[in-house]
């Protein structure tokens, strides 16, 4: 063993590690050992990218579009992307309003070094996306986690607000549809944080990456829409990730003021430069071609949905709100903390994830990850045969313990 000669930076010492990798590695570890494991924890579609999307990546290549190019993406794609939002939205971008970065991730953390540092804070609605809380934090600024109610759907209500706003408040982040719960924010709980914003000059993030997946006949609400002049304190993120099942090619975008987007390019110039030219020329295809492909996907996760719904509703003490948008479902295990199996005892959503993956060999995110300890996070972007077959094993599993 060598000693640690060099020391970590002080910034290290508050990012805590995923409680989410001990299961991971778990699960790689079975895998590679010859156990039949059914993945319910992939955070991506199970569709390959679209084959029009692959080949503008290939004709990138053939004809070497492979330098740099300018920091905030090629300019065919910014007004692809300004075209999509007018055309889908009727909202007005211009090139100079949008960012193009490496996935959705990158754009959010690049927002964030732009607008946020010591001594503020930021309201984070929780379960919330593994990323915001690092994101936030790495800042210098401190996220505010606001707690959100499952007997609500998971919606936002100006009570929930109202208890963590401090003058330290300058901003909020918004996923809708959620990871990880597949809810969507109500029109009313959008219109209270418009308000709430307006008032006090807050920035709305709006994580928009799953609006293309949406369940429901109604159109998805948007702040935008509710508040349009909202708009200047408004920076929306998103990407071709998830409604492109384009994980790999890493394009992600924010839109949002000029001067906000200008000093995102400022921190982009200084780190990644450019977004891969090849990705971004797969993207423009998937930006500016056909849009079916996103209702391809969703007419395809619906029948999983209702099945792993209907299947997880009726096993004895697990509830489940019922997800609007994405491929995700959070059911409440907590009737089951507090049983034991082998003389453990399961204490939260970590030994959870863990027993299900030990004995049931079904690999899931435990909730703790989310900032919500009493939900296991089921991923149903997998075949309906391993739903099926992971259902039965689930319901034998709970079964069990005493
Ligand atoms: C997947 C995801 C993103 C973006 O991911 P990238 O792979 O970086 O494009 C952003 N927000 C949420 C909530 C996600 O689940």
């Amino acid at each position: 063993m060598s000693e640690q000669i060099i020391a970590l930076s002080a910034r290290m010492s508050q990012i805590k590690p995923s409680p989410t990798l001990a299961v991971n590695a778990k699960a790689k570890e079975m895998k590679a050992a010859g156990a039949d494991i059914l993945n319910f924890s992939v955070g991506e579609p199970d569709f390959p990218t679209p084959d029009h999307v692959c080949e503008a990546g290939k004709l990138a290549i053939d004809e070497k579009f492979t330098r740099y190019t300018a920091v905030p993406g090629i300019l065919e794609l910014r007004q692809a992307i300004a075209q999509r939002y007018k055309d889908d939205h009727g909202w007005e971008y211009d090139a100079d309003q949008i960012q193009v970065s490496c996935g959705g991730k990158h754009g959010l953390y690049n927002m964030a070094q732009a607008l946020f540092g010591p001594g503020d804070e930021v309201l984070i609605p929780t379960p919330f996306w593994v990323s915001y809380p690092p994101i936030i934090t790495l800042t210098g600024a401190t996220p505010v986690l606001v707690p959100l109610d499952e007997k609500d759907d998971f919606d936002l209500t100006a009570d929930n607000l109202q208890k963590f706003i401090t003058p330290k408040t300058k901003g909020i982040i918004l996923n809708s549809p959620s990871n990880p719960t597949g809810a969507v924010f109500s029109a009313q709980a959008l219109r209270t944080v418009a308000d709430m914003a307006l008032a006090k000059g807050w920035v709305v993030i709006t994580d928009d990456i799953y609006d293309t997946i949406v369940y429901g006949e109604a159109p998805l609400p948007h702040i935008l829409d509710i508040a349009p002049e909202l708009k200047e304190q408004t920076i929306i993120s998103s990407g071709v990730s998830k409604s492109f099942a384009m994980t790999g090619w890493r394009i992600g975008y924010s839109l949002g003021p000029k001067h906000v987007i200008a000093a995102m390019n400022k921190i982009q110039s200084q780190s990644t430069s450019n977004p891969s030219s090849i990705a971004q020329r797969a993207a423009l295809a998937a930006v500016a071609g056909p849009q079916d492909f996103p209702a391809i996907m969703k007419d395809s996760f619906l029948p999983r949905r209702d099945y792993i719904i209907s299947a997880l509703t009726s096993i004895p003490g697990l509830t489940c709100v019922v997800p609007n948008g994405a491929f995700y479902v959070f059911p409440n295990f907590s009737a089951y903390y507090g049983k034991s199996y082998d003389g453990k005892v399961i204490e939260g959503s970590v030994d959870m994830s863990a027993y299900l993956l030990e004995k049931s060999f079904m690999a899931t995110v435990p909730g703790a990850a989310f900032g919500a300890d009493a939900f296991v996070r089921f991923s149903f972007a997998a075949s309906m045969a391993d739903i099926k077959e992971g259902m039965k094993r689930l319901k034998e599993a709970l079964a069990k313990l005493q």
